[in-house]
């Protein structure tokens, strides 16, 4: 007993000593110019490391959303299962293991948002257009009025790509109710963990804390680069507040990590403004001045191109942004999802896919690819796309289909196409030929293609060719969206 006691006062007092090491460590970094400041491993850190990975862990990985209550409940993986999905979530190494770059990666300042949570799927927003918002106290460590400047300015971004309008009150409950706070604040279900880590959390829409957004006063909230700036800490907290979870794009406003963006670039990504506006839609109103407003992931009307599109047994999934379509052309039916919903590690934007014979899909984007099967990710991926047979020339594939009577993947890669065997597992020889030679009438860039009931159907920009593979013909030219009830 007394021994157990004694080891853990220790660990606290090592707790307090990597925190401290930690500040200092940010500190400098955040002073120097570059960021390859040499880290020097301390001699014997393990026990430290294994903390903050644990800690790390259960923080951000061990929680799923729970659509019956307005918050999350745990998960039963192991350290190794959550560590793979935080590696793969950051896109670093996939070991499950914590090796130098998780741990770097694990000390970087934060939202207190759990990464596993799919709220923005699950809870689908507010039912209103109209919100208000309550300021209910201020940081010492900036003037009020920057702090009213730096919320609504935080609103404003949201509300520039989206029809929501928000109203400030002074008293009473309004949706979204903001606070500073320090460890265990209010009625709050969350804690804050002092300086640095943990900057602030927000609560998806609904009653109660549904919508609040809480900043930890244990951070030197700045207008400037300098400490944590609270416009940009503010405008993330609130896409949560919106129902926004977070983004594995590292330019996403919705990246979980801290980072710091001039106040004269406006900070949505494509990957947050196609979320906010797949729950939401696009401003009824098109503001006459900057910032552009990209196009809402709407099929109809619109000059639709998408990224890419396989089939996955009787369905097909048009993929574009973070989102896809399942359409089943059997019954005409068609679905709207988030890519994360189904796979949360994969990344938005993918460039190519296909399903192959074995009820497989495969994903590529640059030169990674990865292999899902169901719901899972297979263990190992993304892969180089040399590992296929590509030489080291091949940066990236444009779209991607396999003939299922023949077993054969083409792979189009700007005017040429690669041929692959997928029961040889090997590149034939011969390849790259022109695309035009061997499928008459597609003479340009490939931006996506799929088989069904024996034909291609072709995509660039906002048409779509139907190709016969045996007669070697097109047989008609049609619009991108053909497949949607438009
Ligand atoms: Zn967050
Ligand atoms: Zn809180």
């Amino acid at each position: 007993m007394h021994t157990e006691q004694k080891a853990d006062c220790s660990r606290t007092r090592m707790e307090r000593s990597v925190r401290m090491k930690t500040i200092l460590l940010l500190l400098l970094m955040c002073a120097a110019v570059s960021n390859a400041l040499p880290i020097h491993p301390e001699k014997d850190n393990k026990g430290e490391d294994a903390k903050l990975v644990e800690d790390y862990l259960n923080k951000f990985y061990s929680v799923e959303p729970d659509p019956n209550q307005l918050g999350w409940k745990t998960n039963a993986e192991s350290t190794a299962e959550k560590l793979q999905k935080m590696q793969r979530f950051f896109g670093l190494k996939v070991t499950g293991k914590p090796d130098t770059e998780t741990l770097e990666m694990m000390k970087k300042p934060r939202c207190g948002v759990p990464d596993v949570g799919l709220y923005g799927v699950t809870l689908p927003g507010w039912k209103k257009n109209k919100l208000t918002y309550r300021i209910v106290n201020y940081t010492p460590d900036m003037s009020k009025d920057d702090v009213d400047k730096a919320i609504q300015k935080a609103f404003k971004v949201w509300s520039t790509v989206t029809p929501l309008i928000f109203t400030r009150i002074h008293e009473g409950i309004a949706d979204i109710m903001i606070a500073f706070g320090t460890k265990a604040h209010g009625h709050c279900p969350r804690y804050f963990d002092g300086p640095l880590g943990v900057l602030a959390h927000a609560f998806p829409p609904g009653d109660g804390f549904g919508g609040d957004a809480h900043f930890d006063e244990d951070e030197d909230w700045t207008t400037g680069s300098d400490g944590f700036n609270l416009f940009l800490v503010a405008a993330h907290e609130f896409g949560h507040a919106l129902g926004l979870s977070h983004s594995n794009d590292q330019r996403a406003l919705m990246f979980p990590n801290y980072a710091y963006v001039s106040p004269s670039e406006f900070p949505l990504s494509p990957d947050d403004i196609s979320g906010i506006q797949s729950i939401y839609g696009s401003p009824t109103k098109i503001p006459d001045k900057s910032p552009p407003i990209p196009t809402s992931p709407k099929t109809c009307g619109s000059q639709i191109s998408f990224d890419a599109i396989t089939t996955l047994r009787r369905e097909i999934m048009f993929l574009k942004g973070r989102h896809l379509w399942r359409v089943y052309p059997d019954n005409s039916e068609v679905e709207l999802e988030l890519i994360s919903a189904f796979w949360p590690t994969l990344p938005s934007g993918i460039q190519a896919a296909y399903e192959n014979m074995k009820d497989q899909i495969l994903f590529f984007k640059g030169n990674k690819f990865w292999v899902i099967s169901g719901y899972q990710v297979l263990l190992g991926y993304p892969k180089n796309i040399n590992t296929l047979g590509f030489p080291k020339g091949v940066k990236k594939i444009d779209a991607a289909v396999c003939n299922k009577n023949t077993g054969k993947t083409d792979f189009f890669i700007g005017d040429k196409y690669w041929r692959y065997d997928e029961h040889s597992q090997s590149m034939e020889k011969g390849y790259p030929r022109r695309t035009v030679n061997d499928f008459p009438g597609i003479s340009q860039k490939v931006d996506a293609v799929f088989q069904h009931k024996g034909f291609f159907y072709f995509f660039h920009g906002s048409r779509q060719w139907e190709f016969d593979p045996t007669a070697k013909k097109v047989i008609r030219e049609m619009k991108s969206n053909s497949w949607f009830n438009c």
